[in-house]
This record gives structure tokens, sequence and C-alpha cells, in this order.
């Protein structure tokens, strides 16, 4: 875990989403889960050797599974925006399977007596535009913007000069587009962009400042631009979409694995024509 701010404690290092942490005057909050129910156990001791202030909220930044799979373990008080609310049943679904299969195993009894306590809980605070939190020391603004998911919001801390932007940002991978409204994403950008922060953190990967933020805002508006053109490309062609800017390699990914990008690319393209059609098809 990286102390990234004097209050604020990012891990970057588990398989599923980036885990924040921020200690406040009225107690710790907790952004985002671990996926793994043994990273989960390892983050409760990584945060106890650095507060002994009790988890008060756990804010997610969207409904995806690898975002929300331990948060019980944490605690019940869990923030989430209400288009997530819906779309958080089938992660709840999903951790519940994944407890069962864990029981039945021959994993470690620290782990099994874990994962009774290890549901994805409704949440407890539902918002619908912006909510405040007044924690003494620190204010937390958590914003709703949409963009990667319906749901995604970014959290702000002003005087820690952080944002915690969940994965409508992105720095290395090819972003996942599948569910993404092109139109509120690129908008969440420029508001995150125009936020007085040094560090951007991203739903994966490394701590960052904002120039993977305006990389993404290019990488979109080349795919609208392009829009139409590609769609022919790779629906009728079945090329590997290529622009100006070669969209296909704007995102190298992550050494060591497959970059997904040309399979991504083509759900892409398909969504931003979609989504450029209807907008067009509306005036
Ligand atoms: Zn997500």
């Amino acid at each position: 875990m990286e102390k990234i701010t004097e209050n604020i404690y990012v891990e970057t290092g588990y398989p599923g989403t980036n885990v924040g942490l921020i200690i406040t005057d009225s107690g710790s909050v907790m952004l985002e889960s671990p996926y793994m129910p043994e990273d989960a156990l390892d983050f409760a001791e990584k945060i106890k050797s650095v507060s002994d202030k009790e988890i008060v909220y756990l804010i997610n930044t969207d409904h995806h599974f690898d975002h929300v799979a331990t948060n019980g373990f944490f605690t019940q008080n869990i923030i989430l925006n209400e288009l997530s609310v819906g779309p958080l049943e089938i992660a709840r679904i999903s951790a519940q399977e994944r407890a069962k299969e864990i029981l039945a195993g021959d994993g470690p009894q620290t782990l099994k007596d874990a994962i009774q306590k290890m549901d994805v809980p409704r949440p407890h605070i539902i918002f619908s535009d912006e909510l405040s939190l007044n924690m003494g020391n620190l204010t937390i603004h958590v914003v709703h913007t949409g963009g990667h998911a319906v749901g995604t919001s970014f959290i702000y801390i002003p005087e820690e000069k952080v944002v915690f932007c969940g994965d409508n940002v992105v720095s290395t991978r090819f972003p996942y587009l599948g569910q993404g409204v092109y139109r509120t994403w690129a908008a969440a950008l420029v508001r995150i962009i125009h936020l007085d922060v040094d560090y951007v953190i991203p739903g994966h990967e490394r701590v960052c400042d904002k120039e993977p933020a305006h990389k993404l805002l290019k990488f979109m508006g080349d795919l609208q631009e392009n829009a139409e053109k590609l769609f022919y490309e790779v629906h009728e062609k079945h090329k590997v979409p290529q622009s100006d800017s070669d969209l296909a390699k704007f995102f190298p990914g992550i050494e060591g694995w497959p970059n997904p990008a040309e399979q991504a690319m083509a759900e892409a393209v398909r969504r931003m024509y979609e989504q450029f059609s209807a907008q067009s098809a509306s005036f």
C-alpha cells in the first residue's frame, strides 16, 4: 500500500481494482474493496498498520464485481450511486456463488471464517447527482458522471488534491468500453481535467496525474470522428481499425498480458457508431 498524501493511501497491487483508504478525523473511508477474499484479509492488516480508526464508509465508483466483491468484509455503510443499485444485484449473486465454492474447497480455515462476512451488501446511502461528506479535516465529494458504466462516479478530496476516478480513467490498459456512453464519459473526463488535483487514481494500475485523462479524451474524440469509417472497416471488411492516430495501438496494454485492444476496439467502434448515429438521427 502506497501513501500518496498526508491522509490517503492506495493499494494498486491486487488483481481486481485499486483500493483506497482515507484517514479522517471522523473515521476511515475506503474506496472500493479487493476482488479476492485473500486480499481483503491482507488489506484489513494493512489498514491496521496505518490507523486504528473504524471504517465508517465505503464508496464504490461503480457496481462491477471487481470493485465491490468484498465490501461486506469491511462495513455495511456502503455509498453508491442510484443508477448502480439495480445492476449491483448481479455482483451480489456472483459473490454468493464464489463464497459457496470457497467454503466447499480445501482452503485455509482463516479464509473460510472470513468468507462468512464477505457478502455484497445493498448500499446504505444512495445518492443521485452529488454527495459531500464533512469528515472534519477532510471533505469528500462523491460526484456522479456516468461514462464507463451508468452509475460511475468520481471521489474528490480537495484538501489533499486527489481524485479517485474508477474506470473512467485508464493509464496503460485498454479501457473497458463494453457499457460505455461516450458523451457522458467525455464530459466526465473534462470535469476531472478541470479539478485542482495532483493525483488521479484510476480504477486499475498505477497512480497518475491528469495526463491519462487527456489521452483518453483524445482517443474518444478520434473514435467519434472516425466512427462511420471504422464501423464499416471492422464490421464489413473485418479489419483492425486504424486511423490517423492508430487507435488500436493507443493503449499499449500491460506487459506480459495479451492486449485486448483489437477485440475491444471492434466493440468500442460498434457502440460509438450506434450512439453517434442515434444522436444525429434525433436532430
Ligand atoms: Zn467498472
